[in-house]
Formats: C-alpha cells, structure tokens, sequence
C-alpha cells in the first residue's frame, strides 16, 4: 500500500467536508417554527415560561423522576447541584472526565479528589473509592460515561456506608436505563447536558433531577436569582434560567429521542461489526446499562496491534476530513489548575493515563450515515495495513 494514497501525504481527502463528532441533531424547520410562532404571539422570552414549564414535565414524565429543573447548561447545574446539597471540603469523582465535572467543584470552593477508573469499563474504579475517603470529604460526583453507567446502585450502597452525599454528572447518559430505572433517579441529584453534541439538546442547556422535594425547591431558588415556586432562604443564587428559545428547541428534541437513538444505535452497530475486523482498536461497550443513548463511539488503540499511534492515526483521519479527537485528553490531574495545585495525583492514576493516551472519538449522529460508517472503517483498515509506510513517511 502507497502513503500517497492518503490525504496526509497529497491525496484527495475521502470527505470533501469536515465530517463533525456528532451529536447535532436537529429538529423539523417547520415544527421549529410553529413553536417559535408561539413565543412571537406570547412575546414571552424566559423565566419559567411555558414552554420551559412544559418541557421540565415532559422530561419529569420521560424519566420517572419528580424534578427535572432545566438550567442554561449542565456546568451551572453541577454548580447549583453542590450549592443546594451544602458540600464543603472535598469531593470524590473519576479523572477520565470533562474538565466541566471538576470545574463546577472548583467554582463552588469544593477541592476535587480524582479517583482513577477501571480500564474496561473507563467508569470511576469504586473499589478505590473508600481509601480516598476522610473526614473531609462531603460527596461523590459519579459520571456516567458514554452511553453507559458507572454503576450507582453500587455507588449509593458505598456513599451510604460512608455517610456522604451522592450525586451524578450524567450528561452523557440521558434517556440510559439501568435495569428499570432511568438514569436521573439515583443519589440525591443528576445533571443532564442538552449542549449540540448530546442526543438531546436544546442548542446549549440542561436539566437537574432529584427526587426529593426540598432539595428541589432549593435547587429552584438559587437557579433563579429572586426565586421560584416554593421560596425557601438560600444563600447564594444565579441565574442559570433556560431561556423559551432553548426549550422550544428542547421540547422538540426530546420528542426526536426515539428516531436519534435508533439511528445512532444502528451507526454504533455498524461501527461495532467493522471495528471488531480491525486489529488494536477495541471498541468500548456502554456498560452497566440495560438501554443506552449510543452517544458515543469510543476506541481505545492499541499501538503495538494497530500499528500506529492514536494521535498519528487522529492525524491520518483529521487529513481525510473526518474529525476524530482525543477525549478525554489529557485527564483532570494534568489539565490547569489540578495539574499545578495538586501534583501528588499526577502518577497516581495509572489507568487514567492510558486511556488518556490511547481513546480516540469517532463521528456518530445527525451527520454520519451507514454509508460514512463504511467509509470510516475502509480509511481505517487501510491505515492498519499501510501502518509501516504511514510511519516511515510521517517520520521523513
Ligand atoms: C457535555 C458535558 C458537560 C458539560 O455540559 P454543558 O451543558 O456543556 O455545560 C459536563 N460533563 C460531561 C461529562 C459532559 O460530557
């Protein structure tokens, strides 16, 4: 196989656009404009409209949980999370996240504790969560990762046992069940993304669940500045209002859900049958759930196997015009402040750092067909076999 057949070496790209990660879904034009209609003829922008009144019930419904509280997006929830539990001190969560988990931490004066995770699952390692803890610590932050779950009844049982609060970033898990129960309805709170790139979205925003109904009317007081529903004294407020536009948008999506999941279960299938033909990348499954989002195709390289690095093999794809990307890169413990302010983590999180350095993205949603999948996959396989040439000539 020749190197010039690839585009990082001259050739024609294989995608004459740049193909996104996904999820970027959209709704209808005209069911968008029929809501937009109404907020034009209401002349109604934000604070608890209707539209965001309808949408936190038909999220309650979707899910089973008492609250659903739509946020401008699911940073500022984690932060009002933490506000309305009162945590103080330290609180655990995984280091194979988005920099948003610890930085909600980090807003509300709360010290990350990084716990590494199990290199199958890439989930929060709960067998190491009780060493990290002591009397400082006031929560556990679980993240529920790529379709999957990261385990919380196991969770729930530990936080129990050690008297701390539980609660969840859940963003990439929305409509994710594990065993009956919908993800949202476990520790006191869960936090959902509607950014762009999540299966639900509402252009940016989010959604805090709970089931426990002070703690509701708390999160609701400090999301809007002067309060909402039952007033009840809280300390420190924000705005973290979704606006009429966000959840007209939202609405729609939630009821595109079934039609995105499918498709995207169908494209992750598709991945699934061709990325197993190919040697060093294993792909990973969404574990701990009994339905799942299919948000995301993740791999992790196995360099020796596939024959090229991850980042080489970014460079390959990112050529052709296919943007796949390092996510999680690279880990909270060596992203700014944690990496300066709390360097005692940085070898302490072994599995972190493997998968930091070896989990690449690939493209699945609105953008990529079954054909684009195929299309993948060839560029993919080739790269494999041509994996020597690739390299020599890379290195020239
Ligand atoms: C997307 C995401 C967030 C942040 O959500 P925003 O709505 O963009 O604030 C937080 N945590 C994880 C794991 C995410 O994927």
């Amino acid at each position: 196989m020749k190197a010039n057949s690839f585009a990082l070496f001259g050739a024609e790209p294989e995608f004459d656009k740049h193909l996104p990660i996904g999820q970027l879904y959209f709704p209808s034009w005209e069911r968008y404009e029929l809501s937009f209609r109404g907020i034009f003829e209401r002349q109604y922008y934000t604070n608890q409209g209707p539209l965001t009144e309808e949408l936190e019930e038909k999220l309650q419904q979707f899910l089973g949980v008492k609250h659903a509280i739509c946020v401008t997006n699911a940073t500022i929830g984690l932060m009002i999370a933490a506000e309305a539990m009162e945590l103080s001190g330290k609180v655990i969560l995984p280091a194979f996240t988005f920099i948003a988990s610890a930085q909600s931490l980090t807003w509300t004066d709360l010290e990350p504790v990084f716990c590494d995770i199990d290199l199958d699952t890439h989930q929060i390692a709960i067998d190491q969560i009780s060493a990290l803890i002591d009397r400082d610590v006031s929560a556990i932050m679980g993240v529920n990762l790529w379709g999957g779950s990261c385990n919380p009844k196991a969770l729930s049982k530990l936080a129990d046992a050690h008297d701390v609060q539980l609660y969840f970033d859940s963003a990439h898990s929305f409509g994710c069940t594990v065993d009956d129960t919908a993800i949202g309805n476990f520790g006191r709170a869960e936090v959902f993304s509607f950014h762009a790139t999540k299966v639900v979205s509402a252009t940016e925003g989010g959604c805090i669940c709970t089931n426990d109904d002070d703690l509701a009317a708390r999160l609701r007081n400090i999301r809007s500045s002067y309060g909402a529903r039952k007033l009840v004294n809280v300390v420190k407020t924000a705005n973290g209002r979704m606006s009429e536009a966000q959840a007209a948008i939202g609405l729609l999506s939630l009821e595109d859900f079934p039609v995105n999941q499918k498709n995207n279960e169908l494209l992750y299938r598709y991945y699934e049958t061709q990325l197993d033909a190919i040697p060093g990348l294993h792909l990973v499954r969404p574990t701990g759930v009994s339905f799942s989002n299919y948000q995301y195709v993740v791999c992790s390289v196995d360099e020796r196997e596939f024959g090229l690095s991850r980042d080489l093999l970014i460079e390959v794809l990112k050529a052709e015009n296919v943007n796949a990307r390092r996510y999680f890169y690279p880990g909270l413990h060596r992203s700014l402040p944690y990496v300066q302010e709390q360097a005692h983590y940085l070898d302490r999180l072994p599995n972190t750092d493997i998968l930091c350095a070896s989990c690449i993205q690939f493209p699945i949603g609105a953008f990529v067909s079954t054909q684009i999948v195929e299309r993948i996959c060839k560029i993919l396989i080739k790269a494999h076999y041509a994996s020597a040439v690739i390299r020599s000539q890379y290195d020239r």
